[in-house]
């Protein structure tokens, strides 16, 4: 069933969107090409192919031109991934996206051809380009070639792999991640499997459907669910029922039918905030009115998204009609005279922006050719009869015309000729145009309405509407908006006077493949995202009153364009949630503010998503995964990566942007639901401290923690069993199903107070980060691990220093320790700050008074992990003390005698003294001692200390102790294929 819908959408779509109104459909184009004799299409000639007619259907679903070809290399059926065997004439292989095929795979080939894959994708989603990288062992999946040799990017949020220079060609099938419609209920959501082609994980991958192996280290093949991870052959993933329940992470999962976000023209790595230098992923190319070219100056391709020069003659899209390989074979002197390369342009923005493609023809070639030619080029397979080619450099653009077309073409010193791809504008004032019903609920995935060049956009409407079966509804509930597909998805609202076939005519201009990937998308007026659009506002100054930040905003705003709401405001961090009625008011809010600087300090601006929390299932406890990407060298870019794929990326918050209260903000309403925090001890206790914040507003005051270390220390990770730092070694997958299996517990948080003793002038104050500050000048800390006093607070200091003065030296576990090292010895010889500590320290205990040893440091634990793994209480047995652990309201006290010993407590080879135990700790100190919270030191002067438990609980998640089997996870398909065939034939 669904693929007899993929076809009957592919029939319509092939019926020629822009054909000449109203007919038939017309004969295929490419079919009519391929009839033609070889020996006068060179480059067919060339690859030794011999043309045939595949099959007599006017219209094949998957849209590829296929030819015969002889290899010369071994060579792989992408449809089957086995060996093509013989000497010649082996299989098939398609003229425009170098698909290959075995004779007997011909008839079941399913995978579609660049040239029509994306008018079949019903809501476009962009993809959120990497840096340009070198990939191995990679495919591209515009022209299905290998990637190894030259510059590539990926998606950062899906397996799409394309060379920059198919980049253009890119179909903008990213995985949808926010589909929440209006007036759905849960039970009515199928959510479907997203499937990608190719690059399957490498190995021993399965088809869930035949359990053969489906993968291919030659060749794009093989086919694999975005979300839940099934693969298939091309052959058997259409046979699979097309439900999917998100595979090992549903439990965690947030399902994207809970989400919603407006369709703007914002670019998802925008909204995510993918790390990516280009500015441009914020400019919009092609806006309103595009016929001037301000947007693109002419002369140096600037002002647009060409990465360096394309000026060179070489410079072209797309990969040169014949390679070398192939010509090495043949006879190719007499060819070789005869054949010109040429440079197309498929428009004047092209032109502007230097992408050309190159064509290679005979000199004598009839027109026809030429520009059948030059369609292919672009992966254009419609009917040639309503384009011309004209002379890019003759004086008045003349029109091609037989014979001989390339001869007579003007030519300039050292370059070639160059010819654009045009479109018969004046010839055709009437046509089709495609309209795609977006989130409207119909059966139908686009429709087809003749226009002609008085039709206006409100007659569209209209026809749209009647074709959908909604003539009962009021069109002037509607809108229509054009959607461009280049490089990324950008939709703009049209006005109801504008004129369709206008605006596809002035597309074509500009670009044919444009005009052939624009769209027209009908949609309720009433934004279906909801009235309520958040944006986080971060960076202001902290603790000012909520007019004040009223006041920055709306100046930075404008009074027209100013936020409906105000609040939560976060005082202590500067930063606020202002919500918008109206999603185009707050996408430019966002432009505004992000362009903003307070105090010469940018602003930090985010559009949020909103989860509706009733659209989640019963069982499912939505994952919230923060990355600290400055934490341990590069591995925190590297996961964010993997979780973005893995999961949805709205759940996957990057803690360098706003840290954890957007994230935070943006599940205030789910009532159930885990955390992941990839990052330090400093992290950890950086979001339970904004969780603390943001309690009382959320559905689900106590989420459980669990933690993927990073970085140094990790004393909270180990004892929580989640490992003394993540090394890259692991899959991520298995961090994911850890957290699933991980049990709760309970971790006893405590208040640390600070209370200075009354001096006439107390205006140096240290003023920590963590800390805050009441009226009575006393500092408060919340404490999760430990509190030390003395001599391990100012190594922590000295460390803390030099981390400070130089942090690009102190990525290394290794180096970092030694570094420890090093300061240790340093205090050894030199004077200390801590002798004859015991005299400085009062200490009472549950309320009595306890004695002091002769010691340096005295350490305040709550769990019992120290210093990078150490555990200072150590593991005796004791009749005097309880055994200790992190959620018995009880603090242990121990103490420490020098750095010596300090030394030996952390490489294991002692353990420190014990002096107390208790849940209610008063200290007085009585001269400037360093001290330390869960790793962040100062020099305290004289103070009151108080240590009590805190209100404040957490709810960690500890990893299990059990093994899993290093297996392959296996998916099994949720019912048997819809084809019936659940076995091997
Ligand atoms: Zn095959
Ligand atoms: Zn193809
Ligand atoms: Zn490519
Ligand atoms: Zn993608
Ligand atoms: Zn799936
Ligand atoms: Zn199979």
């Amino acid at each position: 069933m669904a693929a007899a819908a993929a076809s009957a959408q592919a029939q319509a779509v092939g019926g020629g969107a822009l054909g000449p109104g109203g007919g038939p459909p017309q004969p295929n184009p490419a079919s009519d090409q391929i009839a033609s004799p070889p020996a006068t299409a060179a480059a067919i000639a060339q690859t030794n192919t011999t043309a045939i007619s595949v099959t007599n259907q006017p219209h094949q679903h998957h849209g590829h031109t296929f030819c015969k070809k002889t290899f010369h290399k071994p060579t792989y059926c992408h449809h089957c991934t086995d060996m093509l065997w013989g000497l010649i004439q082996q299989g098939f292989t398609c003229e425009v996206c170098n698909f290959v095929v075995h004779d007997r795979c011909l008839k079941t080939v399913v995978s579609p051809c660049s040239s029509i894959a994306a008018t079949l994708i019903k809501n476009p989603v962009a993809h959120c380009w990497s840096e340009p990288f070198h990939h191995k062992r990679k495919f591209c999946n515009v022209c299905r070639k290998r990637l190894d040799d030259s510059e590539s990017v990926h998606c950062e949020i899906c397996e799409y792999f394309v060379h920059v220079e198919c980049q253009d060609f890119a179909v903008a099938d990213c995985k949808e991640n926010a589909t929440w419609v209006p007036g759905k209920k849960l039970g009515q959501v199928k959510h479907q499997h997203h499937w990608r082609e190719g690059n399957l994980p490498a190995g021993n991958t399965k088809c869930a459907l035949c359990k053969k192996t489906c993968w291919s280290q030659e060749c794009l093949s093989g086919y694999r669910c975005e979300w839940c991870g099934l693969a298939c052959h091309a052959a058997c993933h259409v046979q699979v029922s097309s439900e999917c329940k998100f595979g090992m992470l549903e439990p965690i999962y947030l399902p994207p039918h809970s989400v919603s976000i407006p369709r703007t023209e914002v670019p998802m790595e925008a909204i995510i905030g993918v790390q990516v230098r280009r500015k441009d992923t914020l400019s919009r190319e092609y806006s309103c009115p595009r016929s001037t070219s301000e947007e693109f100056p002419s002369g140096d391709g600037s002002g647009c998204s060409s990465k360096g020069p394309r000026d060179s003659e070489d410079y072209a899209q797309g990969h040169p009609p014949s390679s070398k390989d192939n010509r090495q074979d043949k006879n190719k002197n007499q060819e070789e005279r005869d054949e010109e390369v040429i440079k197309v342009y498929d428009g004047n923005s092209s032109m502007r922006r230097r992408i050309f493609r190159l064509v290679s023809v005979q000199r004598t070639a009839p027109l026809r050719q030429v520009l059948t030619q030059a369609l292919r080029a672009f992966h254009i397979t419609r009917d040639p009869n309503v384009f011309h080619l004209t002379d890019a450099y003759s004086p008045d653009e003349g029109i091609l015309q037989d014979p001989h077309p390339i001869m007579s073409l003007h030519r300039r010193e050292g370059k070639r000729p160059a010819v654009f791809l045009r479109f018969k504008d004046r010839d055709n004032d009437s046509g089709e145009v495609r309209v795609y019903p977006g989130k409207l609920q119909v059966s139908q995935a686009l429709c087809t309405v003749p226009v002609d060049s008085n039709m206006t956009v409100g007659d569209l409407i209209r026809e749209a509407l009647k074709r959908f079966g909604l003539d009962d509804k009021n069109c002037e509930d509607y809108r229509c908006s054009e959607v461009l597909l280049d490089r990324g998805v950008s939709e703009r609202v049209l006005s109801w006077n504008e004129r369709p076939w206008e605006i596809v005519k002035q597309l074509g201009k500009d670009s044919i493949r444009q005009m052939e990937l624009m769209r027209f998308y009908l949609q309720l007026k009433q934004d279906p995202h909801g009235p309520n659009v958040a944006l986080f506002v971060g960076n202001l100054p902290p603790n000012l009153s909520e007019r004040n930040y009223e006041n920055i905003l709306t100046d930075f705003l404008g009074r027209e364009n100013k936020f409906s709401k105000i609040g939560p405001i976060y005082y202590e961090y500067g930063s606020m949630v202002i919500t918008y009625e109206d999603a185009e008011k707050a996408v430019r809010a966002l432009y505004t503010l992000r362009e903003s600087k307070y105090e010469d300090k940018p602003l930090l601006v985010m559009l949020l998503p909103n989860i509706e929390p009733s659209m989640i299932p019963e069982g499912v406890q939505p994952l919230l995964v923060f990355v600290n990407v400055k934490s341990g060298g590069c591995q925190g870019l590297e996961l964010i990566s993997s979780f973005r794929k893995l999961l949805n990326p709205y759940q996957v918050f990057d803690l360098d942007n706003g840290g954890p209260l957007p994230g935070l903000y943006v599940f205030r309403n789910v009532k159930n639901y885990k955390i992941l925090v990839c990052g330090g001890d400093g992290t950890i206790g950086w979001v339970l401290q904004c969780l603390d914040n943001v309690g009382q507003d959320s559905q689900c005051s106590s989420p459980a923690c669990a933690i993927v270390p990073l970085g140094t220390g990790n004393d909270l990770a180990r004892v929580l069993r989640w490992g003394s730092g993540y090394t890259g070694g692991e899959d991520p997958l298995n961090l994911l199903r850890d957290v699933i299996d991980a049990e709760e517990i309970r971790l006893d948080r405590w208040t640390v107070v600070f209370h200075p003793e009354d001096k006439p002038d107390d205006s140096v104050k240290q003023v920590n980060s963590t800390g805050s500050t009441s009226e009575d000048n006393s500092q408060i800390f919340v404490m999760n691990n430990y509190f030390g006093i003395g001599i391990d607070a100012d190594l922590c200091l000295d460390f803390h220093n030099a981390r400070e003065e130089n942090p690009g030296k102190f990525i290394s576990r290794l180096h970092n320790k030694s570094v420890y090292v090093k300061m240790g010895l340093r205090k050894i010889v030199g004077p200390s700050m801590c002798k004859d500590l015991h005299k400085e320290v009062r200490l009472e205990v549950d309320g009595k008074h306890v004695e002091l040893p002769q010691v340096e440091g005295i350490i305040i634990l709550n769990i019992l992990s120290w210093g990078s793994g150490a555990n200072p209480w150590g593991p005796e047995k004791d009749d005097q003390f309880s055994k200790p652990n992190h959620w018995d309201g009880m603090l242990e006290v121990v103490g420490v005698t020098g750095v010596v010993h300090l030394g030996q407590i952390q490489s294991g080879l002692r353990t420190a003294m014990r002096i107390a135990q208790g849940g209610h700790i008063k200290i007085h100190l009585n001269s400037d001692i360093p001290v330390q919270v869960d790793g962040e030191p100062w020099v305290q002067s004289a103070c009151d200390v108080v240590v009590l438990k805190s209100a404040l609980k957490a709810t960690m998640l500890k990893k299990n102790k059990f093994k899993r089997r290093p297996t392959e996870p296996c998916i099994l398909p949720s019912a048997n294929g819809e084809g019936g065939k659940s076995t091997d034939d």
